[in-house]
């Protein structure tokens, strides 16, 4: 299961070596940074910080202009960051860009932070803030006040140990590689045999993955035993009863609450997990087992080749296609989607030396969405660049506003953003594929995803929950909790036969990157999905009018708390068996449409 990043949220440096860059002029003219500055190091930019910590402040007005001068500062740095980033995942191979990558990494980046940190702090204790009454102010300050009163000197060693352990964990889990007849092949490239469908090759290559993943389960355990320890002092340095109580605040999760969460994974168990038992025993069935075995869940339960959305080398015509099913959507959308065309913000096709999986990042100073992506041919790449899209529509939607801390939305919205492009998409796969079997089974293995994907978020959700409020448990005690929480969510015994494989499911939560690198980060999926589910049942009432509360609500960016942007968009936050129940009925009663 690979998430795409909705944005990259490196703050810092420069671009003399990307030609677009040089010979286009802004769109947005620096009016605080010299138009000629190009950051190269920490040193370009320290003055520039340090005249912004340093400048007094005498009246609303100067307050003002002063933020709008630290807005276009980070814009400019981010985008420094941002674009070296892209070079780097475009150039895996080249040294000198890997280095520029690093350099921005380590010597920029982490002496920018205190200094942007010196600043917000700045902003929320101004005696002027007050009397800044347009309600814009009022939202940055909910949303910088937690990073300021969180923050501790004490706790940036902590940190940067933290990120030494999420090496390590990066590091055992890049090594896996495994000998599958005769040629050597890392655990991703093994994954694409568990389509095949010869079962008993899907089985060597599911027995070799497990045999790979159980030879390292020590080290991994070992690497979280280590953190946990550091990230409950790290909370209660901050003054926080626990890590979780910490990562509510450092997330900014200020509208909904850890009850809420619980709800949410009850709601799932209530209505998700019985549809997904009723896909497996449809599988079970079309397979003709008696029952499925670990390997039998991604080959296509009638053993027909892979969809072929367009021919490998053609990303044109995959960018063509995409455009008129956003043309079907709005025509503005699909003039986005051209713009990204049209100023070379698109890298799309898979090729040596570019780093797999796929992103949108946002280049601030120009305030331009970028999508990277594998390519290669599959429906896997349609259902990207849907996602991306909607990113990218999102950035655009908002780049009216001039403070770049005010541009990007909470990610529980940018989910929605990319995620409603999927569903909505999923309506128009005809332009993709003519015969109209092969357009509903590309339908189908969307909402089947979504479906299985649900109960997962629960589990993971859930296992951090208890995690982070069983301080000083044992392995044992984890691994007991992440089974007894599998039991609930996870596949039923009823279609499925895991014998043999007791050890592996008590460490299969070690796949999971999100709880060693990005801990509590997972319910926004969730709830994302379901703004997203909302909105496609609503665009199947009045398309027109839900295509522009889509609009609506992207162009407030970050403007509005969580709640009122779903409403801007014309859905409900809310995660209750109330909201989820109805959708999970609609997606059921769509998929018995569906031809298997
Ligand atoms: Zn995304």
């Amino acid at each position: 299961m690979t998430f795409r990043i909705a944005r990259i949220d490196w703050r810092a440096l420069s671009n003399a070596k990307d030609p677009r860059m040089v010979a286009t002029t802004a769109p947005y003219p620096r009016t605080f940074v010299p138009a000629d500055l190009k950051v190269q190091t920490f040193a370009d930019v320290e003055p520039l910080y340090r005249e912004l910590i340093d400048r007094p402040i005498d009246s609303p007005a100067a307050l003002e202009r002063w933020l709008a001068n630290f807005s276009e500062l980070s814009s400019v740095v981010d985008q420094v960051g941002t674009r070296r980033y892209i070079d780097k995942s475009c150039h895996t191979d080249d040294a000198a860009i890997q280095a520029l990558y690093m350099q921005f990494v380590e010597e920029i980046e982490p002496r920018i932070k205190p200094l942007y940190f010196q600043l917000q702090k700045k902003f929320v204790q101004s005696p002027h803030r007050e009397q800044l009454t347009d309600p814009r102010y009022a939202m940055l300050e909910r949303q910088w006040r937690p990073d300021v009163e969180l923050f501790r000197e004490e706790n940036i060693p902590l940190q940067t140990e933290l990120t030494k352990l999420a090496n390590e964990y990066d590091t055992i889990s890049a090594a896996m590689t495994v000998n599958f007849r005769g040629e050597e092949l890392t655990l991703q490239q093994l994954g694409r045999f568990f389509e095949e469908p010869d079962r008993a090759t899907r089985e060597e290559a599911y027995r070799l993955m497990v045999a790979r993943r159980l030879r390292d389960k020590d080290a991994i355990e070992s690497v979280f035993d280590r953190m946990l320890p550091i990230r409950d002092e790290i909370a209660h340095n901050a003054g926080q009863q626990d890590f979780r109580a910490f990562m509510w605040k450092a997330m900014k999760r200020f509208d909904y609450t850890p009850d809420d969460c619980a709800r949410f994974a009850d709601a799932i168990a209530e209505t998700v997990v019985p549809l997904v038992n009723e896909l497996d025993r449809q599988r079970k069935a079309d397979l003709k087992l008696d029952k499925l075995r670990p390997w039998d869940t991604q080959v296509d339960p009638k053993n027909r080749p892979p969809l072929r959305p367009y021919k490998q080398d053609e990303t044109d015509l995959l960018v063509d296609r995409a455009k008129a099913v956003f043309e079907r959507m709005s025509p503005e959308l699909a003039n986005d989607l051209e713009s990204l065309r049209r100023n070379k913000n698109l890298d799309l096709a898979s090729r040596k030396g570019k780093q797999p999986g796929g992103y949108q990042a946002t280049l601030e100073e120009r305030r331009e969405p970028f999508i990277f992506m594998n390519a290669v041919g599959l429906q896997r790449d349609v259902e990207t660049l849907l996602h991306e899209g909607g990113h990218a529509f999102h950035t655009i939607a908002a780049k009216d506003e001039p403070l770049q801390f005010l541009r990007s939305a909470p990610i529980e919205f940018c989910e929605v953003a990319s995620m409603s492009m999927e569903a909505l998409g999923a309506e128009h796969m005809d332009v993709f594929y003519p015969d109209a079997t092969e357009a509903a089974r590309a339908k189908r293995t969307y909402f089947e995803k979504v479906i299985a994907l649900l109960p997962w978020i629960a589990t993971i959700d859930q296992y951090q929950h208890w995690i982070y409020t069983h301080s000083g448990h044992t392995r044992q005690q984890r691994g007991d909790e992440w089974l007894r929480l599998r039991t609930r969510f996870g596949p039923s015994r009823e279609h499925f036969d895991f014998s043999g494989f007791e050890d592996y499911q008590r460490h299969e939560w070690h796949r999971q990157l999100h709880l060693f690198q990005i801990p509590f980060y997972y319910v926004e999926y969730g709830i994302a999905q379901l703004g997203a589910l909302q909105l496609w049942m609503k665009a199947r009432e009045n398309p027109r009018q839900a295509l522009a509360n889509y609009r609506a609500a992207l162009t407030l960016g970050g403007k509005r708390p969580l709640p009122e942007l779903f409403s801007a968009a014309g859905i409900r936050f809310d995660f209750s068996a109330k909201t989820l129940g109805p959708l999970m009925r609609a997606v059921g009663e769509e998929l018995d449409r569906l031809p298997r």
